[in-house]
């Protein structure tokens, strides 16, 4: 498989990859694609740290391509466009999200929803068109058909806007779609993690009465007076769960592992909406009475179209909306993902890959040629 690709992508890059289940990233050198007519070559300066990355490279999701390159909050310059670039320019900051291709022939395609189109190529873990698989943006560059290329706008900084390319769209897009997203409504969000935080953020800018519901007392002050949430409430107390129940028009579900769902679908009024964003490992509990009763709705949403980031970046500028980071350099990315894993994160770790991650930088290391 090595010499194939070599051949294929005559671009040698640097990146992280995990190599079994253990998850350790380590340094190696990849190849990436030349960048072709309707390609752009990034140079990537930074890249969040998603709870999808750890799942992945510890391959809870049992689909695992190793070594997998993760890394699907991208954000850095174009370097280089295609003759048939018309969207960007070289110098341009630009970010790359969950998707790096699609069918775009599909009914998901062309409703503009190919978020779901079933032939979706992934930013990392994924077989692309020319059958190698994706390499994502824990690496020093990356070349992405421009169609799934973000514009960065004015005034959005790449390093705590990098984390709205996944978790900012995840949380923005069921929102929209379920519309939760008029003032006044009431919204809860489970979880105060990457995710949870800029759920907190996008619903308060579109006027929502915002409540987390969440395993850690400890970030109660934060929850209100850093991010704005109206309420904060301990899902294991049942006292405080009992003030809110019955209250919530839709809850976004960010948890990251598996829960008894009973106690949260109650919070919701009648025809209330839980949309179930996180992606644990094991099943989640259910009873058909906790829906059936209250005529209530349980569904999925999965990141969003490209059309739809980019109206998210845009409405997130427009708005001084941003991650709250905690930056970190390659040589501390296996312990961020030890302390993501115990969900001590403030509230996403973003890595420094232009300042960190170099042949210099890494020349102590041994870095591996695949
Ligand atoms: P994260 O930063 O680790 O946040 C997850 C939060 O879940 C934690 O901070 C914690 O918040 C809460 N949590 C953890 N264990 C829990 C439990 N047993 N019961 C209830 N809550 C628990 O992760 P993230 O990056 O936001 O991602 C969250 C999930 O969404 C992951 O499963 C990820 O794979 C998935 N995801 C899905 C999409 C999509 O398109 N649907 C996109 C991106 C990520 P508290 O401390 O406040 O309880
Ligand atoms: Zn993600």
């Amino acid at each position: 498989m090595a010499p194939v690709e070599a051949e294929q992508h005559p671009r040698s890059a640097l990146a992280l990859a995990a190599h079994d289940a253990s998850g350790r990233l380590s340094p190696i050198r990849i190849s990436r694609r030349d960048t072709g007519d309707d390609d752009v070559a990034i140079q990537i300066l930074y890249c969040g740290i998603c709870h999808s990355d750890l799942h992945t490279i510890k391959n809870e999701w049992k689909n695992a391509n190793y070594p997998v390159v993760p890394g699907h909050e991208i954000a850095g310059l174009i370097t280089e466009v295609g003759k048939n670039v018309k969207k960007f320019n070289v110098g341009d900051k630009v970010g790359v999200g969950c998707m790096v291709n699609t069918c775009q022939s599909c009914e998901s395609c062309e409703e503009g929803h190919e978020n779901y189109c079933s032939k979706i190529i992934f930013t990392y873990n994924s077989h692309d068109r020319d059958g190698t698989v994706t390499y994502g943006g824990y690496s020093d560059m990356v070349v992405v058909n421009e169609r799934f290329v973000i514009q960065f706008p004015d005034g959005m900084p790449l390093d705590k806007g990098s984390p709205l390319l996944c978790a900012g769209i995840t949380v923005y897009n069921p929102m929209k779609y379920h519309g939760l997203n008029e003032p006044g409504k009431h919204i809860g969000v489970v979880g105060l993690g990457g995710l949870g935080h800029v759920a907190v953020k996008f619903a308060k800018a579109f006027g929502m009465r915002v409540t987390v519901i969440s395993t850690s007392p400890e970030k109660r002050e934060e929850a209100m007076e850093t991010l704005g949430a109206d309420a904060f409430v301990v899902s294991s107390d049942a006292n405080q769960m009992k003030v809110v129940k019955g209250t919530m028009h839709g809850i976004l579900n960010t948890a990251s592992a598996s829960m008894s769902m009973y106690s949260y679908l109650a919070l919701l009024k009648p025809h209330g909406k839980m949309i179930l964003l996180g992606l644990p490992e094991k099943p989640l509990q259910i009873s058909a009475f906790s829906l059936v009763a209250g005529g209530k709705t349980l569904a999925g949403s999965c990141m969003g179209s490209i059309r739809d980031t980019q109206e998210m970046m845009d409405f997130a500028a427009k708005h001084g909306l941003t991650a709250d980071i905690e930056l970190v350099g390659t040589e501390e990315v296996n312990e961020a993902m030890e302390r993501l894993a115990k969900g001590e994160v403030r509230y996403r770790f973003v890595i420094d890959v232009g300042n960190t991650l170099s042949a210099a930088s890494l020349a102590s290391s041994p870095v591996p040629a695949l």
